[in-house]
């Protein structure tokens, strides 16, 4: 060993110490892309399934089970695969629930914007059809169901920017008459305040970016499946498509997950306080708040891009940002964010006024966020 040169010495030195004997109490960021085992039959067998252990990392990295791990306890699930983003997510959700070329799916019109583009922009070409319906419809929705026998719905727990609520157990009942799947996305409403496993969903889907991270400074997604025969279609598209998250972004994701109930506990009840508090406002007109959550949506007295601009152009603390869940409270403008794409009817007719704000209500004291909204109202 001491005869080594320099060069070999320092690509060679400390390298695959053993690993410690007591259990780490924080999980380690594994940035390893590779495992070298003692011999050739060993990581044979590893290649083999013989022997269950971690080679490569895209196939799997300890860091990003653990979290995986996190959320299937929270979901109640009984296995989760995280991926690169909520959209990385949302598409091996669609795979694992057995998409295939020239099916149908209903998704709800009240979908994340993004969502529906998936559908038509990369599935489109593929003749998947995608119908969407008023989810809160389900007489509609099951007549629709039975006439177009979809491979899956869709729906959000908590709809972005209306927030309104799915009655998860009835739409999977919709759902599994007619032997599709229900794929939830959970993203507004996070484990602490819905399970749609335990509610009959089939599949939950988190943008991890969103409250799971809660600090802004993460991107990930996960998905969540009920069953443990959808294990394996998910991991092969995990493994296959290779949107795999980053060990660095699980990290943060996992650690931002152990304070998820002290942060939403926190953001729930200002929210709710903040709604109370904007319905006795003349400023303004409609305040959108379904007593759950951590978001209000408000539509301003004067209805126009102009004055929702102006409003929150005015605001001092409030960041004017196009994401939600961060411990800071955030401001939206969905007609020339989320709901850009949309012509101005068809944004009118989904309900997505002018004026409406979208808030994400953060952690501060509830007080300061009133006085900041209060003095940028005025
Ligand atoms: C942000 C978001 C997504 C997409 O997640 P990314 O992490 O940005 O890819 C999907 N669904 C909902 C409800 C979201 O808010």
């Amino acid at each position: 060993m001491k005869d080594r040169s320099i060069e070999t010495e320092a690509v060679h030195a400390g390298r695959g110490a053993d690993a410690p004997k007591g259990r780490p109490s924080a999980t380690p960021i594994y940035t390893a892309s590779t495992y070298e085992f003692d011999s050739m039959a060993d990581s044979d067998a590893v290649f083999a399934g013989e022997l269950e252990d971690y080679i490569y990392v895209r196939q799997g990295n300890p860091t990003v089970d653990a979290l995986q791990e996190a959320m299937c306890v929270l979901e109640r699930g009984s296995a989760a695969s995280c991926f690169a983003s909520g959209m990385a997510a949302l598409h091996a959700s669609f795979l694992a629930a057995g998409l295939r070329s020239g099916d149908t799916v209903v998704a709800s019109k009240d979908m994340y914007g993004a969502s529906l583009a998936l559908l038509d922009h990369v599935f489109g070409p593929f003749e998947v059809k995608p119908y969407l319906a008023d989810f809160s419809d389900l007489e509609s929705l099951r007549n629709l169901c039975e006439n177009e026998r979809p491979r899956f719905l869709l729906g959000e727990t908590i709809s972005n920017p209306l927030l309104k609520v799915l009655d998860i157990g009835e739409v999977a009942d919709i759902a599994h008459a007619v032997d599709a799947r229900l794929i939830v996305d959970s993203t507004f409403a996070t484990p602490y305040l819905a399970r749609p496993l335990e509610d009959g969903a089939d599949f939950v889907v988190h943008s991890a970016t969103k409250y799971l991270g809660g600090h802004g400074d993460a991107i990930g997604g996960v998905v969540v499946v009920r069953d443990a025969a959808d294990e394996s279609a998910l991991t092969r598209t995990m493994r296959l498509v290779g949107g795999i998250m980053s060990v660095w972004e699980a990290d943060r994701i996992a650690r931002g997950i152990k304070t998820l109930a002290l942060r939403m506990e926190r953001q729930c009840a200002n929210a709710a306080k903040l709604a109370e508090w904007l319905r006795s406002r003349e400023e303004v007109a409609t305040v959108h708040y379904p007593n759950l959550g951590a978001i209000v949506s408000l539509i301003l007295a004067d209805d126009s891009r102009e004055a929702a601009w102006r409003f929150m152009d005015a605001l001092k603390m409030c960041v004017r940002a196009t994401t939600l869940g961060d411990v800071h409270t955030s401001v939206s403008h969905s007609a020339s964010s989320s709901h850009r794409e949309f012509a101005d009817e068809r944004r009118r007719e989904l309900g997505i006024a002018d004026g409406l704000v979208r808030v994400s209500v953060g952690i501060e004291n509830i007080d300061d966020i009133i006085a900041d909204v209060e003095q940028a109202l005025r």
